[in-house]
């Protein structure tokens, strides 16, 4: 499979373009193991983590991940997720439930994909193998179709595009809302103004869902 993907892909790091490797261990120093705490302007109420900030070789590995179609950064980068969930988990019983922060439906159906919600259910299995218990993805929010892409909005227009507009899926809220003990944890790639994973709070305790912390990759 290795050698199948290798004719596929041209195989060059995420993050510094070395050849031979997804991603380098130069690269891959650059990322802190222990998450850190991040106060976005728009504080959604729970504890935001994230692994790194914004930039360097991190940044250019999103994105290749998400703009430029590198899903062999995928596993790369929901295996350090999972790192930081284990290193930020509190103990107790309980299942872990990671809700994808909502993506833009008609950017999910151009992609073919929704690259949060394939990073958080990667994340899971990972979360598991490391030994953090029972864990599953559940995608428990959508976007309005009138969410415009946030790119170059400002923090007022980034709150204002988000209002109102993400909504729980109905019917698919089972697993979250049977797990009051468990651990439930928005997660996204990176934060911004905090618009989204605020929003996203919002409607998920209206819900019901005992929504705690939200984990990202990175934080601009
Ligand atoms: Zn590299």
């Amino acid at each position: 499979m290795q050698a199948l993907m290798e004719l596929i892909l041209p195989r060059e790091c995420g993050g510094c373009g070395t050849p031979g490797t997804s991603w380098c261990g130069a690269c891959d120093m650059t990322v802190p193991w222990e998450p850190a705490r991040w106060m976005p302007r728009h504080d959604p109420g729970v504890p935001v983590w994230t692994l790194a900030r914004h930039r360097g070789p991190l940044r250019r590995a999103l994105s290749g991940w998400k703009e430029h179609g590198r899903s062999d950064l995928a596993p790369v980068l929901a295996y350090r997720m999972a790192h930081a969930l284990a290193a930020t988990a509190t103990g107790g019983a309980g299942r872990t439930v990671l809700l994808p922060a909502p993506s833009r439906w008609w950017a999910t159906r151009m992609r073919g994909r929704d690259a949060i919600a394939d990073l958080a259910s990667q994340c899971a299995r990972l979360l598991e193998d490391l030994g953090g218990g029972d864990a599953a993805m559940e995608r428990a929010l959508a976007l309005h179709w009138r969410a415009r892409d946030s790119v170059g909005l400002t923090a007022r227009q980034r709150a204002a595009n988000v209002q109102g507009r993400v909504r729980a899926r109905g019917g698919l809220l089972s697993t979250a809302a049977q797990a009051p003990r468990g651990r439930v944890v928005l997660i996204d790639d990176v934060v911004t103004t905090g618009a989204l994973l605020a929003e996203s709070v919002r409607v998920l305790r209206k819900s019901g869902i005992p929504v705690r912390e939200a984990m990202v990759l990175a934080a601009a």
